[in-house]
């Protein structure tokens, strides 16, 4: 039976024995109208610390020092904000419900005297910085809310891949296969532009989330791919999308380069990978045929392919075999000699264009090698737009 304790304080105390004067005298206040025989249970199970208060450590006899103690550290930690939250964790093994007062009394009187004495605003919803403080231990986790930022990359080079590429073989220890690098290849995009993104926002970690990825041997020039930043936990938010975008491009350059457009939210990962899947691309390359062909100067032009690829037999190891439907717009080829030609080539985001090309031993139907009745081979490729929607 749960009855209601309110009327009975002195019955708590005989119903939780001497544990409950392991509680501070406002602890003590809040949690007497909320205990009922039931949970007064859990309090009386524990075993009170000796010292102080078993629910808050004494924090609710303390707020003035407590509140100064925790803008203190944020500041020591070097974040920069204007807005913030206090959350109370309670050890686990109290129970719950009773709480919720004293949980409300000390968020309330440790964010009025914070915004009193800094002048920042307590936000409940979407706070940029969020303290985090363990009771009875009064352990301070501090967390700020993530930057999103969006953006381009043009990748002006080749053989460096989208994310760091760990050597197989060795899992990154070293090995011969990597030539003790424990990767393969020695940079990555995304590498290259989160380091200094984390330097500069005193943030870890920062994710790359880009729409779309080129093969390590294709570039992506013109505008570049869209991309999105997040950088976790940042110590800063004071900064223009102009003055990080300069501080990547003197790290990145000239491997890699960077246009940010704007502050963003993690909405648009999502919307950037499902985009990623409908906009349009525009690829150049040079392809060459096994035997000479009779292109017209002018250039052939080839329109409205409709293909089905399986995954492509060079990322069976690692991807399921999948049939996918893309869509060729455009394909136009100018000879170069009789072997070699230069091509344009629009297509549906997520086309496996070198598949195109040489038709991956008929895993993509129909391919080029095909269509101009001679094996063809992608010797260059580089993205040179990306339409966005
Ligand atoms: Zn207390
Ligand atoms: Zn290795």
């Amino acid at each position: 039976m749960v009855t209601n304790l309110k009327q009975d304080p002195e019955r708590i105390r005989r119903e939780g024995g001497t544990r409950l004067t392991d509680l501070c005298a406002p602890c003590y206040a809040d949690l007497c109208g909320e205990l009922t025989a039931a949970s007064s249970d859990g309090f009386r199970e524990l075993t009170g610390s000796g010292e102080g208060c078993m629910v808050c450590g004494g924090l609710s006899l303390d707020l003035d020092a407590s509140a100064a103690q925790l803008l203190r550290k944020a500041s020591e930690e070097g974040y920069i904000y204007s807005t913030f939250r206090v959350n109370v964790r309670f050890r686990s093994d109290l129970p719950h419900e009773p709480l919720v007062k004293v949980k409300s009394r000390i968020k309330r009187g440790l964010g009025l005297r914070m915004e009193a004495s800094s002048g920042k605003v307590v936000d409940t919803t979407s706070p940029e910085l969020e303290f985090t403080l363990n009771l009875p231990s009064r352990r301070l986790e501090l967390e700020s809310r993530p930057v999103y930022l969006e953006g381009r990359y043009r990748k002006l080079v080749r053989y460096i891949s989208q994310a760091k590429w760990v050597c197989r073989s060795c899992g990154g220890r070293g090995c011969l296969d990597c030539g003790f690098r424990g990767r393969h290849f020695s940079a990555s995009v995304e590498e290259l532009v989160t380091t200094p993104v984390s330097v500069f926002l005193k943030s870890t970690p920062v994710y790359l989330h880009a729409g779309g990825r080129e093969d390590v041997d294709v570039r992506a020039l013109g505008k570049g791919r869209p991309f999105v930043l997040e950088a976790c936990d940042p110590r800063r938010r004071d900064f223009s999308a102009a003055e990080l975008e300069e501080y990547i491009n003197a790290y990145a350059q000239p491997f890699v380069e960077v246009e940010l457009s704007k502050l963003t939210t993690r909405e648009r990962v999502a919307e950037l990978k499902q985009s990623s899947e409908r906009n349009q691309k525009l690829y150049t390359g040079l392809v060459v045929f096994q035997h000479s062909v009779n292109l017209p100067d002018t250039g052939l032009t080839l329109r409205d392919i409709e293909l089905v690829q399986l995954t492509p037999l060079r990322m069976l190891g690692n991807r399921a075999d999948l049939a996918r439907r893309k869509r060729i717009f455009k394909m136009v080829l100018k000879p170069v000699d009789l072997r070699k030609a230069e091509f344009e080539l629009v297509c549906q985001g997520g086309t496996y264009v070198k598949e195109f090309i040489s038709g991956d031993d008929g895993r993509t139907m129909p391919n080029l090698s095909q269509i101009m009745g001679t094996q063809a081979r992608c010797l260059e490729l580089d993205l040179v737009d990306v339409y966005s929607e």
